[in-house]
C-alpha cells in the first residue's frame, strides 16, 4: 500500500467501527479506483437502444434495472457521449441506488426528497414512478438548487417540484402528509476520501462531524413529522461516523419514541454490515442492526441506509 496519508484520527475510528478484516480491505479501497456506474434513464429513451449507442460492453447490476457498470478508465467514453448531454442516463455510484432502492417509491404516490441536489436519486425515484404522482424535492443551498433544476429538465423529471427551503423546517410545516421520505442526509462524506487527494478530506475533523451531526438530527426529525402514519422514511449518508449514522437513528427513535420502528433491508448484498449496538459507551436499540452499513468495494463507495417505518397506531394505545 503506498504510503498512507489520510487524517489519523479518521483512521482510527475506522478501526473502532468495523472489524479487523473489513477495516483492512476498507483501507484498501481509498487507494483504488473503482469501476463507474450509470443508470439509463427510461423517461426518455429505452435500454437496448443506449447501449448500442455507447458501443461499450457494460456489465449489468444484477440488483438494480436498468443499471450498468464499466471499468474506470471508460469514464470518458460515457461523459463525453450524446446520451450523457441528452440525459438519456445518469453516472451515479452504485450504493447511491440503494437509498431509492431502499423506499421503494411507487407511481401515484407522494414523496418528499428533503436534501435533493444535484437529483441522482431524485431522479431515480421519478424514474421508479414513471412520472406519476408527485416529488417535492427540497435544496437548501441555490447554487445546488439550480443544478437540481437544471437535472430535472434535462431528464425530463415532470413528476418533481424542486423547493428553494430549509429542510430542518418543511416537514414541520406539512406534517403528516408524505408517502415515503428520502432524506439522504448531508454528511462530512468521509467515503468520497481519496487518499491521494488531499483536498478530498482537508475539511474533516471531528468538531466538524458533530456539527453536521447536528443538523441531521433536526432534518430527521423534520421528514419524520413529514411522514404519513404507515408512510416509509429512508436515512442515509455517505459517512462512516457512528454520529452521523446510529446516533441520528437513535436520536429520532427517542424523539418519536412509540411512533416509529426500524425495518429490514429489503437487499441484502455482501457487502452489507449490520448497524452497530454500542459506540464509545453509548447502547443503540437493538432494532438498529436492521440499518447497514455498506462497506465500499470496486462497485461502491461506503455508506449507510436505515429504512423507518412510522406506525399506524401507537403500541398500547388500545385501538391496534
Ligand atoms: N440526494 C442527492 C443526490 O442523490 O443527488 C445528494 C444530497 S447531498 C448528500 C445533501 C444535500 O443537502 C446537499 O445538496 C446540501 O446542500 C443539502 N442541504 C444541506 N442542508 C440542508 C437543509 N437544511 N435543507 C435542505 N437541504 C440541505
Amino acid at each position: 500500500m503506498p504510503e498512507f496519508s489520510l487524517p489519523d484520527t479518521f483512521v482510527s475510528r475506522l478501526q473502532q467501527i468495523l472489524n479487523k478484516d473489513d477495516y483492512q480491505q476498507v483501507l484498501h479501497t481509498f487507494y483504488t479506483d473503482r469501476a463507474v456506474t450509470f443508470r439509463i434513464n427510461t423517461l426518455k429513451a429505452d435500454v437496448q437502444p443506449v447501449l448500442q449507442e455507447l458501443a461499450i460492453t457494460a456489465q449489468p447490476l444484477q440488483w438494480c434495472r436498468q443499471a450498468f457498470w464499466v471499468d474506470a478508465p471508460m469514464r470518458e467514453h460515457i461523459t463525453l457521449s450524446p446520451a450523457f448531454a441528452e440525459g438519456r442516463l445518469y453516472i451515479q455510484n452504485a450504493a447511491s441506488l440503494l437509498a431509492p432502492l431502499f423506499l421503494q417509491p411507487s407511481p401515484g404516490e407522494e414523496v418528499l426528497d428533503l436534501a435533493a441536489a444535484p437529483g441522482g436519486k431524485t431522479l431515480m425515484m421519478a424514474q421508479m414512478m414513471n412520472n406519476q404522482g408527485r416529488i417535492a424535492a427540497v435544496e437548501v443551498v441555490k447554487g445546488r438548487f439550480f443544478k437540481l433544476k437544471n437535472n430535472l429538465n434535462t431528464f425530463g423529471a415532470s413528476v418533481v417540484v424542486p423547493y428553494l427551503k430549509d429542510g430542518r423546517v418543511v416537514g414541520w410545516k406539512l406534517p403528516g402528509r408524505f408517502d415515503r421520505v428520502l432524506l439522504d442526509a448531508p454528511c462530512s462524506s468521509e467515503s468520497r476520501f481519496v487518499a491521494n487527494k488531499p483536498e478530498s478530506f482537508a475539511h474533516w475533523n471531528e468538531r466538524k462531524v458533530k456539527e453536521v451531526q447536528r443538523k441531521q438530527k433536526k432534518l430527521i426529525c423534520s421528514a419524520l413529522a413529514a411522514l404519513k402514519p404507515g408512510g416509509l422514511l429512508v436515512y442515509s449518508t455517505c459517512s462512516y461516523s457512528v454520529e452521523e449514522n446510529e446516533m441520528v437513528v437513535q436520536h429520532a427513535l427517542k424523539k418519536f419514541k412509540d411512533q416509529i420502528v426500524i425495518e429490514d433491508a429489503p437487499l441484502r448484498l455482501p457487502n452489507f454490515r449490520p448497524g452497530l449496538l454500542q459506540w464509545k459507551k453509548r447502547e443503540f436499540d437493538p432494532s438498529m442492526s436492521l440499518a447497514v452499513r455498506v462497506l465500499p468495494d470496486c462497485l461502491m463507495h461506503g455508506f449507510f441506509v436505515c429504512r423507518i417505518r412510522k406506525l399506524t397506531t401507537t403500541p398500547g394505545s388500545g385501538d391496534e
